[in-house]
This record gives structure tokens, C-alpha cells and sequence, in this order.
């Protein structure tokens, strides 16, 4: 017999654990359906060269480009998703990210919601993943009704200076906002240590606040809610309808099962959310589920991004180095018209990362060099928005697998936020070295498999023609399917996706749970 339960959410990252943690103090019935399986606590959690150049926590699938090559994107498949691997900078949008906003190449769309809608989620989400940060810093931030829960992670020497010659300079530098475990006013008792393998790698003593840590361990045991790991979802099936979900199709362990939900709820991130859409194409709908108008799986935006190693003189002997954010040409500016975006750090670079980087150019580098660079280095995360184009999208084959259409879009904009960058160089004590020292910048842009802030195939709005899903995140077209990860963004700012994607899943999963009352 098949197995019914109140709610399925199929996913368990930023949005689907969001979503089960807030839906399970409702006493309804939940599964949470999770493709893999848990991160292995392991040493190799904090080994660069298994993370970075092994890419052993990357998944083994394969998808396919616009001309069919295969590539192998970076995606993780564990319960609590992208966010076991994330750098945990939890940013909110911007309010006027909520409006329209021009850039270079085009429009980047209104939201049916405002930043006003959002704002009481966000505060939620900062909560409950206990984001450390201090409101006022940063002058694009719209108004918080809570102070963040945590005072912002501190700076270390190096990049206090960098944070002074920043304002000395007449800049806005600001604490980035941070979801880790740590306790600066405790460090016995805190659970975070405060070390250098943070961004891009596990938390090997569990204290990132990520999904699994964060919202999916603390309901385990709990006798109203089921995870069943290594289930798959492949298809959605319907009644005759058309309206109504009715089950579920797993792949585990090799096996066909199947589930029934009174309501269905897709949280397998942006390209798997579209993919499972895509591929329970039935006769009710011939084009993929929910997508009468056409739009599932179009408008894919992952950022413009781009990982900068500035090199200095003096060694950079910072550990914990995402801390600093900087927004001055997050918006039009004076001197340019068009947002540029958002300068915050990245992760300390070492040796063993930077050849995982970009294998081609330096994974047979003399080690001196790569060491060398990699203690000088002060490393910078440059992102600009990308527009939702309709062109770049998902789409799937016969064999139901994914193939990604993407075009860059602003990269006049990414130009300019590059321009900007060496500009403020000058402020930090690093530009004297460039001339000193020929310094060099290595600068890597993301390229197409480096998927992490993939966003917008089922973006929500009001119109049924231009979108997927209601404001509500349910589907237009059918009366128990939402969608709640990172697919529903009209568009996706400059500012890391995360804390909207989990902010989103409790402003639905109160929607859900009044409809369920
Ligand atoms: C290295 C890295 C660093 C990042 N750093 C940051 C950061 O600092 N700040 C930030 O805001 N964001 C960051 N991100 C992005 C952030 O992690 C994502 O935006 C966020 O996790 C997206 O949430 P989601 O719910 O859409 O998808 P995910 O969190 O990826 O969750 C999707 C889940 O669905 C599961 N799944 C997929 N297909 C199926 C299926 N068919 N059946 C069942 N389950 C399925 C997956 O295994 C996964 O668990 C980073 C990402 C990476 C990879
Ligand atoms: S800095 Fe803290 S949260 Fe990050 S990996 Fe180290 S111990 Fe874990």
C-alpha cells in the first residue's frame, strides 16, 4: 500500500530543511525525501586537496551543455544540500532589489513581493541560523526589525587594517553577515573554532549553521516527521485533472517506490527542482508540470562572480577571512550609472585550494610559487548580477538529463566591479606592493559548472503566462505543488542566495500551515 503523509517535501538544503524545521512543530505527518545521504564526519571534511582538487564532495552527475558536452557541475547531494559546502555569508536582498532595477544589459524585474514583505522572515532566518552581524554598517541594507542575534565575527589584524584604510579612504566597509557556530565572548564553549577550512569545505565539528545542522538533525526522532535518504525523486504524477499531485516516484537503492502527499513540495535547488518539473510531463501537461506558460526552467541566473587573490608584500596570516563586506557600487554610483555589485572575502586561499582552481594553469605550478602566493594573498569574492534571460535555461532530454543554456549577461558591469576593486587596492596597503613587486592578481571567473547560487527556473509572480508559481510559491496550475528553493527569484541581486531561499521557506511554510489548520 502506498504510504500517505500530510506533506512531502522532496530536498532538504536551504529551502526543503527550512521548510520540514518549520513545519514540524504543526504535528502534520512530514517526509522529507533527500537524494543523498549524510556528510561523513571524516578528516578529509578539512583537507584541502580532497575538497578542492579531489572534489570528493562533489557529485558524480553528469549534465550536459549547449552543444551537448557533458560537464560535471558542482553540486552536493547531502541532506542539507549546497549549504553543507557554503560559505555561510547570509546576506539579506537589498529593498531595492525588490523593485526594478536597470543595468547594462537590461532589466532586472520586479518582484510581486517588497522587501517589507520579506523583512519579518528575514529576521526569523537570521535567528534561526544564528547569523552574527551588526545592523547600521552597511549603508545599502534595508531596515531590520530584530538587531541580528549574534555581534558580527571580528575581524583579524589583517583585515582590520584593510577595513580602516577602507574607510580612511572614504569607503563603507561593513562586517559581513555570517552563519557560524561561533561564541567570540566564550571561545571555550564555542562550538565553532574559528579555522581556515570554512568556506567551500563541511564543518567537520558540525558548526556551520547549514541545513542538516541548523534544521534537519534537530528533528530527527521526531515521530511525526520521516527523512528518507538516497531517494531520488523522478517523477510527479497527477490525477486526470491535471490539478492535483497524487504521487510521488522515488529511485532508492535501486527500487521504484512511491508516495502520496496531501501536499507536495520541491526543494531540490534550481536545476533538479526544474528537471523533476520537466520530466513528469503528462497529457494534462504535455510540456512538463506547471508549465503551461512555458517558463519552468528558463531565466537560470547563477551570478557573475569571480575569485580574486590579491598579493601583498607583508603575509597574510588571517585564518577566519570572510569577514568583510564592501557595497559601495552595489548600486549606480556618481561616476556610473549601473549597479556594479558586491566585494566581500572568500575563503584564505592555500596551495593545495588554488590548484583545484584552475587545474589547467597551476596544477603543475612549482609548489614554492602556489605557497608563496598563497601567504600573501588577501582573497576577494567579486559578484554582479546576472539577468534572468529566458534563453539561459534548463531543459531535459529524452533520458530526463540535465542540459544547461547560459549566456553571461552585465559584463560591462563585472568590468567595472573589477575596475573598482583594484581601485580600492590603493586603500589597503596593496597597491604600493603592486608597483613594488609587479604584483599580480589572479582572477578566476566562475565558469558554467560552478553552479553554486543557480537560481530562477520556476520564478514566482502573479501573471500564470510569465510565471511558475504563485506568490505563495504554489504552482499556478496545480492546487497541492509549491516550490521553495532558490527557483522561485524573479531575480537574484549581487548578494549571496542562501538566507532569502530559507527566509522564503518559512514565510511559505506559514502559508502552508494555515492552509492545513
Ligand atoms: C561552495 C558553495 C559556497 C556557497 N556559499 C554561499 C554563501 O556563503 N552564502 C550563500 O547565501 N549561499 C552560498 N552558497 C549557495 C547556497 O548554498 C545555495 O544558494 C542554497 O543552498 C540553495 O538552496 P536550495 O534549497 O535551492 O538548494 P540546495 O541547498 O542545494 O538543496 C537542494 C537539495 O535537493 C536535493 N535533491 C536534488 N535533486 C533531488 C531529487 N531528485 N530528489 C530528492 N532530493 C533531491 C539535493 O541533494 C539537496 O540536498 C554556496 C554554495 C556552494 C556550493
Ligand atoms: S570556521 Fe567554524 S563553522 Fe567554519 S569550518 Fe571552522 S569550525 Fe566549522
Amino acid at each position: 500500500m502506498t504510504e500517505n503523509y500530510d506533506v512531502i517535501i522532496i530536498g532538504s538544503g536551504a529551502g526543503g530543511g527550512t521548510l520540514a524545521y518549520t513545519l514540524a512543530d504543526s504535528g502534520k505527518n512530514v517526509l522529507l525525501l533527500e537524494r543523498g545521504d549524510f556528510l561523513t564526519r571524516e578528516p578529509e571534511n578539512w583537507d584541502a586537496r580532497a575538497v578542492f582538487v579531489k572534489g570528493r564532495y562533489i557529485s558524480k552527475d553528469a549534465w550536459f551543455d549547449r552543444d551537448g558536452k557533458q560537464f560535471q557541475p558542482q553540486v552536493h547531494y547531502f541532506v542539507g544540500g549546497a549549504t553543507k559546502l557554503y560559505g555561510a555569508a547570509l546576506y539579506r536582498l537589498r529593498p531595492q532589489d525588490f523593485g526594478e532595477l536597470k543595468h547594462v544589459s537590461g532589466i532586472s524585474p520586479a518582484w510581486p513581493l517588497s522587501y517589507d514583505d520579506f523583512e519579518p522572515w528575514y529576521s526569523k532566518a537570521e535567528r534561526l541560523y544564528q547569523v552574527h552581524g551588526n545592523v547600521g554598517e552597511d549603508p545599502t541594507e534595508g531596515h531590520h526589525s530584530e538587531p541580528y542575534p549574534w555581534p558580527a565575527v571580528s575581524h583579524e589584524p589583517r583585515l582590520q587594517e584593510i577595513s580602516d584604510g577602507l574607510a580612511k579612504g572614504g569607503y563603507h566597509p561593513f562586517h559581513a553577515p555570517c552563519g557560524i557556530l561561533l561564541n567570540e565572548a566564550d571561545r571555550p564553549d564555542s562550538t565553532c573554532i574559528r579555522c581556515a577550512t570554512c568556506d567551500g569545505y563541511p564543518c567537520l565539528v558540525h558548526a556551520k549553521a547549514d541545513a542538516e545542522v541548523i534544521a534537519v538533525r534537530p528533528l530527527l526522532g521526531r515521530p511525526n516527521v520521516t527523512l528518507l535518504r538516497g531517494a531520488e525523486v523522478t517523477r510527479l504524477e497527477t490525477d486526470d485533472s491535471g490539478r492535483v499531485v497524487t504521487r510521488v516516484i522515488v529511485s532508492r537503492n535501486g527500487e521504484r517506490e512511491v508516495y502520496q502527499g496531501d501536499i507536495v513540495v520541491v526543494c531540490a535547488g534550481a536545476a533538479n527542482s526544474a528537471k523533476i518539473l520537466l520530466n513528469s510531463a503528462n497529457d494534462a501537461h504535455p510540456h512538463g508540470l506547471a508549465n503551461g506558460s512555458d517558463q519552468v526552467g528558463r531565466n537560470y541566473m547563477f551570478h557573475n562572480c569571480r575569485a580574486v587573490a590579491a598579493l601583498s608584500k607583508e603575509q597574510n596570516d588571517t585564518v577566519f577571512q570572510k569577514t568583510l563586506g564592501i557595497n559601495d557600487f552595489y548600486f549606480a554610483t556618481k561616476d556610473y550609472q549601473y549597479p556594479a555589485g558586491n566585494i566581500q572575502m572568500v575563503g584564505k586561499s592555500n596551495a593545495e585550494a588554488m590548484r583545484g582552481e584552475q587545474p589547467e594553469e597551476t596544477m603543475f605550478a612549482p609548489e614554492w610559487t602556489l605557497s608563496d602566493v598563497a601567504k600573501h594573498s588577501v582573497d576577494f569574492w567579486l559578484t554582479t548580477e546576472d539577468l534572468p534571460v529566458p534563453e539561459n535555461r534548463v531543459t531535459t532530454d529524452r533520458d530526463g538529463n540535465i542540459h544547461l543554456t547560459y549566456s553571461p549577461s552585465n559584463a560591462e558591469e563585472v568590468d567595472r566591479l573589477y575596475g573598482e576593486f583594484k581601485k580600492i587596492l590603493n586603500h589597503t596597503g596593496m597597491a604600493a606592493h603592486h608597483v613594488w613587486r609587479r604584483n599580480f592578481y589572479m582572477d578566476m571567473d566562475i565558469p558554467l559548472a560552478g553552479c553554486a547560487h543557480q537560481a530562477g527556473t520556476c520564478r514566482f509572480g502573479t501573471d500564470p503566462a510569465t510565471s511558475v508559481l504563485d506568490t505563495n510559491c504554489k504552482a499556478h496550475e496545480l492546487d497541492n505543488l509549491y516550490v521553495v528553493d532558490t527557483s522561485f527569484f524573479p531575480s537574484i541581486g549581487a548578494v549571496n542566495p542562501a538566507l532569502t531561499a530559507m527566509a522564503n521557506a518559512l514565510r511559505v511554510g506559514d502559508h502552508i500551515q494555515q492552509r492545513m489548520a
